[in-house]
């Protein structure tokens, strides 16, 4: 069985030896050791500040909102996972879709500014599979609306945009560090705070809100992650060159054998790549289910990313429809791509997509 991804598993001595550690210490969770160390890793890796880690890349999308005091509406993208609107949703807040661009399935900017109302707060766009969203014109008009901007970055881990970090980017972005990520802790995910004036507030909203061991400063939460998850990160991080290196070559792979075949992500011309997912879009919904069939029952499992659409889920209410994004959700497969994967199998993969594609 061939899944979209395979969990990478570090070496499973070296992460017993991060186990023995905190069964010497006893100390398990609650800002401990390993958690302050991955942090500090993580930051010098990745090239940013004030990365604070979490449970998990929807929390962190949480946390940012009470962060930056969003209130009524958020424009946001209806191509992304069901996480970005859901987490506005159940925060109290009011999502309104701007449409994406054909081409790079990211929010387009030029359909931001007529959703943009008195009651909007911020924008939250998700840089989709990896691909930098456009910066500079999301940034433009947050600013000409006295907008937030939070990113959902859980794609990003790595990216690179005009030299630097993407995550730079927004008042806030965040990761996730789910196990089917490029780079994972089992369960986890960060803020990133380019604001630093909101990383003290940051570290006690994850906190229940708790600020001194007398005082609670705010309505927190608690969205800690904990030294096991943090133990695993630091392993997996040890290995993310080799992860990176074999996930390029399945990568191209790929490319060079569907190209032409079927439609290709546009890529951000300013970023750096991290080949975290290998969507293919085909030329009608009907051949996209036909292909998924023919590699079902050859036990491969490619995942139709991002569908639905995100303006049909049902406590969305306000009726609003995205016919490109609906589209693209509609034609959409990405591929099974991870560092394990054996050439034989990928060439199967490739072999069955011509087959049911060449006409
Ligand atoms: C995975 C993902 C999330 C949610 O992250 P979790 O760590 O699973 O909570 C949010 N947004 C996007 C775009 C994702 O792919």
């Amino acid at each position: 069985m061939i899944n979209v991804t395979k969990t990478w598993l570090p070496d499973k001595k070296k992460y017993i030896s991060y186990i023995d550690k905190i069964y010497e210490s006893g100390w398990v969770t609650n800002n401990g050791p390993l958690v302050k160390e991955l942090e500090r890793r993580l930051e010098d890796y990745l090239g940013v500040k004030n990365m604070i880690l979490v449970a998990n890349g929807t929390i962190a999308l949480e946390i940012a909102y009470r962060l930056l005091k969003l209130e009524g509406e958020v424009v946001t993208t209806p191509f992304s996972f069901v996480a970005t609107t859901s987490s506005l949703v159940s925060n109290g807040l009011q999502p309104i879709f701007a449409d994406i661009g054909s081409r790079s399935f990211n929010i387009d900017p030029g359909k931001i500014g007529s959703v943009i109302s008195d009651q909007t707060s911020a924008i939250v766009p998700t840089h989709v599979f990896g691909n930098a969203c456009d910066v500079e014109a999301i940034n433009n008009i947050a600013r000409q609306y006295n907008l937030k901007v939070i990113y959902d970055g859980a794609h990003i881990f790595g990216v690179r945009y005009q030299g630097e970090s993407l995550l730079k980017h927004g008042d806030v972005s965040t990761l996730s560090f789910h196990a089917t990520k490029l780079f994972h802790t089992v369960e986890g995910g960060a803020l990133i705070v380019n604001d630093d004036s909101l990383v003290e507030e940051a570290r006690f909203l994850i906190n229940f809100g708790i600020d001194g061991p007398d005082s609670i400063k705010a309505l927190g939460t608690n969205a800690k992650m904990n030294e096991l998850e943090a133990a695993m990160g630091l392993c997996v991080l040890d290995d993310i060159d080799l992860i990176l290196e074999k996930r390029e070559e399945v990568h191209y792979r790929y490319q060079n054998a569907l190209e032409g075949l079927v439609d290709f992500q546009e890529q951000n011309l300013q970023s750096s790549r991290n080949f975290s997912y290998f969507p293919i879009v085909m030329k009608s919904e009907a051949k996209t289910l036909e292909l998924q069939k023919a590699l079902n029952e050859a036990k491969i499992y490619p995942r139709r990313y991002f569908y639905p659409s995100l303006d049909t889920v049902n406590y969305i209410s306000n009726h609003q429809v995205m016919p490109v994004s609906r589209d693209i959700a509609s034609r959409i497969l990405c591929l099974p791509l991870y560092p394990g994967l054996e050439l034989q199998d990928q060439e199967r993969i490739i072999s069955l997509i011509e087959k049911t594609l060449k006409v």
